[in-house]
């Protein structure tokens, strides 16, 4: 059995892997400051006597003796990630540094959830790892893209001079049950608008694109990647190289849920990445041929039977 520290564990993503860790016989702490999280999502865990809840902030020094550390406590979507951009960057880079130094102290494994993000709005198509990206480092999305940033320079500079056993891997819109229903992401949006009837809120013409990821998909690669060899450290892209155009997507959630809203079109937030997709090459080599396995039309069903419950409509 081993010990595994998942920070940001009460999220979207950490509430499907503590419970995946658990199911695989792991003695799991969930550690969360519930700024997005919720105890909602990790209250079927409770009952475990492997699982333990900590309310603690990342930025502030942690201990434990544990032999894995996922590193996933960072607000995701825009409106959160922008509430309090210092917030932010602080817990993107010094959550970084205390769970480095942590790892370094207890010789345990780190991983990182970094994000395609650190692209920016890329100038490159489909992303690869080598791609360095393209920030604007002054705008309403530095916080999060160069806090992401800096924290993977942290990992590998803790790994260089420290040896600490690092995991990067670069996450694409991932989507699936325990989103918040009010984080703003535009796969919680559409669905939530569908299911009430309300306008479907397009921003810009919809013509950017974006991949997205089911849940159960990205959690299978995060275990795998914590799982490979020493040497193998990342960056590595984790997504769905399926790529759409956000005005499809609409289209899509309106059929699939049957629902009378009609779409709009409302102004472009700044830095707004036009494309996104990622090149799965190199996690298909390292991580025993993954690929994404849940089409889109099969996993927005799964969220909308989610959201239908969550709302009671
Ligand atoms: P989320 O907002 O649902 O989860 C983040 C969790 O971290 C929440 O439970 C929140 O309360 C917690 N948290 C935030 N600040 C904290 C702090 N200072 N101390 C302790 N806990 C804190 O988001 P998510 O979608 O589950 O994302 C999880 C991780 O994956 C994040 O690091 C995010 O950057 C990364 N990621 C997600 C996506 C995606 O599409 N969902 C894409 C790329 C990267
Ligand atoms: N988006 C949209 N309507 C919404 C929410 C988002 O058209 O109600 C767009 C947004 O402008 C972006 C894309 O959908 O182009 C994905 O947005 P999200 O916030 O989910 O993720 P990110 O921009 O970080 O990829």
């Amino acid at each position: 059995m081993k010990k595994i520290l998942v920070t940001g564990g009460a999220g979207f993503i950490g509430s499907h892997l503590c419970k995946r860790l658990l199911d695989e016989g792991n003695d799991v702490i969930c550690l969360d400051n519930y700024f997005t999280g919720s105890k909602r999502n990790i209250i079927g865990l409770l009952q475990s006597p492997f699982f333990e809840l900590v309310r603690h902030d990342i930025t502030h020094p942690y201990f434990a003796e544990v032999d894995e550390i996922y590193n996933l406590a960072c607000p995701a979507s825009p409106i959160h990630y922008q509430y309090n951009p210092i917030k932010t960057t602080k817990t993107s880079v010094m959550g970084a540094i205390n769970m480095l130094g942590l790892a370094k102290r207890i010789k345990a494994k780190v991983l990182q959830a970094s994000t395609s993000e650190v692209y920016g709005d890329p100038k490159i198509h489909p992303q690869t790892e080598d791609y360095w990206g393209h920030v604007n480092p002054v705008g309403f999305r530095s916080c999060y893209d160069e806090g992401k940033r800096c924290a993977e320079t942290l990992f590998m500079d803790y790994h260089n001079q420290n040896r600490v056993k690092i995991k990067i891997v670069r996450i694409f819109n991932t989507y699936g049950p325990n989103m918040h229903p009010n984080d703003g992401r535009v796969v919680s949006n559409f669905i939530v608008q569908a299911l009430k009837n309300q306008d479907i809120t397009v921003y810009g013409k919809g013509d950017q694109t974006r991949s997205f990821q089911y849940i159960d998909d990205l959690i299978e690669a995060l275990i795998r990647m914590m799982g490979t060899s020493d040497d193998f450290i990342g960056p590595v892209n984790l997504g769905n190289p399926y790529e759409f155009t956000i005005h499809e997507l609409a289209e899509l959630i309106i059929k699939l849920t049957g629902s009378k809203s009609k779409i709009i079109y409302c102004a472009l937030p700044s830095d707004d990445p036009v494309q996104r997709q990622p090149d799965i090459t190199l996690a298909k080599k390292h991580l025993n041929n993954w690929e994404p396995k849940i089409g889109i039309e099969e996993g927005l069903s799964k969220t909308i039977v989610y959201f239908k419950k969550l709302l009671r409509v």
